[in-house]
This record gives C-alpha cells, structure tokens and sequence, in this order.
C-alpha cells in the first residue's frame, strides 16, 4: 500500500519507518528543506549546530527507546547522573539536588525527595504525599479526570501549601508544557509525576550525542529510502483534494519558487503536521465532522530556544537543570552536556525561554538582553565578576506555534490514537481500510510513551 504522509517530524518519519516494517510504501512530504521539525537543526557560518528546541530524553520513553533499539542507534543516548537539579532563586547560583538512588520505584523517587530539605519543608512533603495518594491508588483514570483542574487548583483543593506550586511546579509546569502551573491541566504533571513514580529509570535524562537532525533524523530518513519509501522536502502539503463521496482523491503540493503545484495519489493518507496546519487544511467537507471540530479545541503554545556561547566555561555541570525562573524554563550547558558540542575551555548554554507568549514578537537583542539579566542570578560568580564572562555569539529560535496548548479540558479535544474500524465514520475520510491518523506528538515525555505513533 501507497501512504502518503504529510510532515517530516518525529511523528512522520516514525510513522514511515513503521509501515516500511509492515511492508508498506511511505512517502514523506516535508514543507521545509530539513526534516524533524521541533526538533530540526542547522549548523551556523562557524560550523556550530543550533536547534528549535532543548531536547531531553527521559527513562519513561519506551516508543523512543524502542525506535532507537530498532534503527541500532540507542547508544546515541548519553544518559546522565539520576538526579533532577533546580536552581535556587533566592540563593543566587546555588542549585538543589534530587539524587535517585538506584532502588525500585517508587522508593527511589521518595527518598530522592525526603533527601532533599532546600526545597520544601517536612510538613509540606507529607501534605503533597497524602495529595497524590488518589493519584497512586486509582492511578491514570483519576489523573484524566483532573484534566478539568490547573496544577495550581489541584493542589489548592489537596490542601497543598501553594508554595510547592512556584517551588516545584513551575519548574515541571514550564520544562513540560510551556506554561505556567496556573494555567496547565494537571492531568499532564500528574501523569509524568505516576511515570517517575513506577518507573525505576523513569526520570533518568539523557541528550542525543549530536544534533537531532543528524544523529536522529537522518536514520530515519536513511532506513525508510533504503526500505523503498520517499523522502520529499521542500513538499509542502496545500490542499486535501477529495472524491465526489468525501474520500481523499489526492495530495495537491505546493510547487515553490515559481514551479507549478504537484500532486501525489496514494492508497491512504496521514497527516503528521502539527494541529494548526490541519485545521487551516482540512476540506470544508470533512469540517462537520465531530472528529475534526474537536481540533478546534487544540492550538500551539509560543516558545523561543536560545544558545549562547560564551568565551570560558560557566560551569562543569553535566545534566539539564530547571531554571525557576520567570523568564526561563530548563538549560543545559551543551558544551558538557553533547559530545558533538564538547568544548573544554567555552560554555555553549542551550535554554528554554517559557512562557514565551509575551516575548515572540520582541526582537532578538531585547530578549539576549533580557536573558542575560536572568543568568547573572544563575551564574553570578561568572556574569557579576570584576571580569565577567563575555557572550561571543548568540542564535534565537523562535517557535509561534509548538506543542498543543495543555491547558485543561484539553485532553477531550485530542484525536484517539488507535486504528479506526471499517464502520467508523471517519472511515470516510480515505479511500481505503486502513485509516491512519498520526497527529502532532504531545509534548514530553509522558504524552510520548502514553499517546505517540
Ligand atoms: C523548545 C522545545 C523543547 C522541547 N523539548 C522536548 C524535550 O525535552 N523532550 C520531549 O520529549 N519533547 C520536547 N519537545 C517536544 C517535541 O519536540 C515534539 O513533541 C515533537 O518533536 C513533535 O513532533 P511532531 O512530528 O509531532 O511535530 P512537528 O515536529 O511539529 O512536525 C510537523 C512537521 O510538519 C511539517 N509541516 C508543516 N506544515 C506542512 C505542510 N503544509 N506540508 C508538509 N509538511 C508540513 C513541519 O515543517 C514539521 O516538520 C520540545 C519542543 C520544543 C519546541
């Protein structure tokens, strides 16, 4: 079978890789002239790669894990120490570590919190233990029904001290989703928080040993052209042209730089573009349906990557650290973190800043500028200094549109990701049996191993 796919990220090239296994024909369709979308890369005018997005990959992706196994690049994963490591915001440069001993889960986790006294007190870590005693006991069907609460809400109406939300949560909140704990459905912290809970290695963090469209992309790519798939970039997807009864004709693709428009017909098609792209594509026929209408529900959150390269090393530090700060959300000193990235004399910080909403449209000088205020309380002996650190260089990534927005009642919004049967009414939708239906991955790791592919 012929199946066109629409989008060259993660969700795309996995879904190719997996109907080459099943004896299938793919051909990937990318808008762009690089694959892996939220996580493509570019190398600048010194050869130094920079990214859409800070990637870590946590225990708790068993799809991920799976698909580096199958392609024989899982020792591309360089994992780090267990530990989770914050900043301290009222001790400026100091951080607070929660080391996870190699135990079963979930002690492992409880006593990496009961170890750690910086961050909540005695009284406060009982209250957040009784807390998530529903969410141990009935595990994942009560943590869907709290996808009607903020974390914020949540942890009002479990007596929770509110300064466990600003200490912890807006850490969690904003690495996760993007947003802050007052606005993010607390379904998606309470099913990571399950995750870390089960899991033994479930929150232990590796990087890739390079770039993501390299050390990742590129075997996938390679796997699906050697299994007799296609790969086109520069292909991007205009129109969904239907049959007389609604069923996908074709393809139309968008001819670039002055070439005509193309088409490409196949025996079935999936969309792997992020929900904001197929709500503008989708057929005024295919409108009505309730399937679709639930996308409406669904739309990106901003987020801006940003890479700073300094002249001297900032800090030794092998691990993703969470900022808390406003401004930001996790960092990582790449040239520590990444063999690819390896220098021993120069610090290259890779952050996440989030909430981005209020920043996407500022130029990138204010935002450096912004940024580096905020690192002088992560680094003050190295930015407050007689002689402080100097910035060499700097790349911006701006991303308007990323994962969906995880506020609550979202979850109903979000397209079931299991094969539909004959009888369905979406079976309409492809002139074939087989209707396949890969959306936009959510963000993070739990939504991966939950939902993805
Ligand atoms: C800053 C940042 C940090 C992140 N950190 C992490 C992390 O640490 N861990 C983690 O698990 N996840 C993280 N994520 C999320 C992760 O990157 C995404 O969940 C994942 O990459 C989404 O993959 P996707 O294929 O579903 O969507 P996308 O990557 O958005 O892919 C969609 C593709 O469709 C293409 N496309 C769009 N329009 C068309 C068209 N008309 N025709 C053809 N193609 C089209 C796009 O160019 C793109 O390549 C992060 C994301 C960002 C932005």
């Amino acid at each position: 079978m012929r199946v066109a796919i629409a989008g060259g990220g993660l969700a795309g090239l996995a879904c190719a890789k997996y109907l080459i296994d099943a004896g299938h024909t793919p051909i990937l369709l990318e808008s762009r002239d690089v694959l892996g979308g939220l996580v493509a890369a570019w190398k600048d005018e010194d050869g130094d790669w920079y990214e859409t997005g800070l990637h870590a990959f946590f225990g708790a992706y068993p799809n991920m894990l799976q698909l580096l196994e199958e392609l024989g690049i899982r020792d591309r994963l360089q994992w780090k120490k267990h530990q989770l490591i914050f900043n301290q915001p009222d001790k400026p440069g100091t951080l607070s570590y929660f080391n996870v001993p190699d135990i079963p889960a979930p002690l492992n986790v409880i006593v990496s919190i009961l170890c750690n006294n910086d961050m909540l007190t005695w009284e406060q870590k009982i209250r957040f233990a009784i807390g998530l005693l529903p969410a141990v006991i009935r595990g994942q069907t009560y943590v869907e029904e709290m996808d009607q609460y903020t974390m914020l809400e949540w942890l009002k109406r479990q007596g929770v001290d509110e300064r466990v939300s600003t200490d912890v949560f807006i850490a969690a909140s904003k690495a996760l989703t993007f947003i802050n704990p007052d606005q993010v459905s607390a379904t998606i912290l309470l099913t990571a928080l399950n995750r870390f809970l089960q899991e033994r290695y479930g929150s232990k963090i590796a990087f890739l040993d390079g770039s993501p469209t390299e050390r990742l992309c590129q075997p996938i790519a390679d796997y699906i052209t050697q299994g007799g798939g296609e790969i086109h970039l520069n292909a991007p997807l205009k129109q969904i042209e239907l049959n007389d009864d609604d069923t996908v004709q074709q393809f139309v693709i968008r001819g670039l730089n002055g070439q005509p428009d193309g088409s490409v017909m196949a025996d079935a098609y999936v969309s792997a573009m992020s929900v904001d792209v197929i709500k503008v594509l989708l057929p005024d026929a295919w409108k009505q349906l309730e399937f679709f209408q639930k996308l409406d529900g669904l739309e990106g959150v901003p987020v801006i990557n940003l890479h700073l390269w300094f002249d001297r090393k900032l800090t030794d530090i092998d691990q993703l650290l969470f900022s808390r700060s406003d401004l930001l959300s996790v960092y990582a000193d790449m040239s520590n973190t990444c063999k690819e990235y390896a220098n021993r004399d120069r610090s290259m910080l890779e952050l996440v800043l989030a909430p981005a909403k209020d920043w996407i449209d500022k130029s990138d000088q204010d935002i450096i500028a912004a940024t580096m205020e905020e690192l002088k309380k992560l680094f003050p002996q190295h930015l407050c200094s007689e002689n402080p650190a100097k910035l060499l260089k700097y790349k911006v990534v701006k991303t308007p549109r990323s994962v969906y927005t995880a506020i609550p009642g979202r979850q109903a919004h979000r397209p079931p990701q299991k094969r539909r049967s004959p009888t369905s009414t979406l079976q309409g939708v492809t002139p074939c049996n087989a209707t396949w239906a890969v959306w936009k991955v959510p963000y993070f790791l739990v939504s991966w191993q939950r939902r993805q592919l």
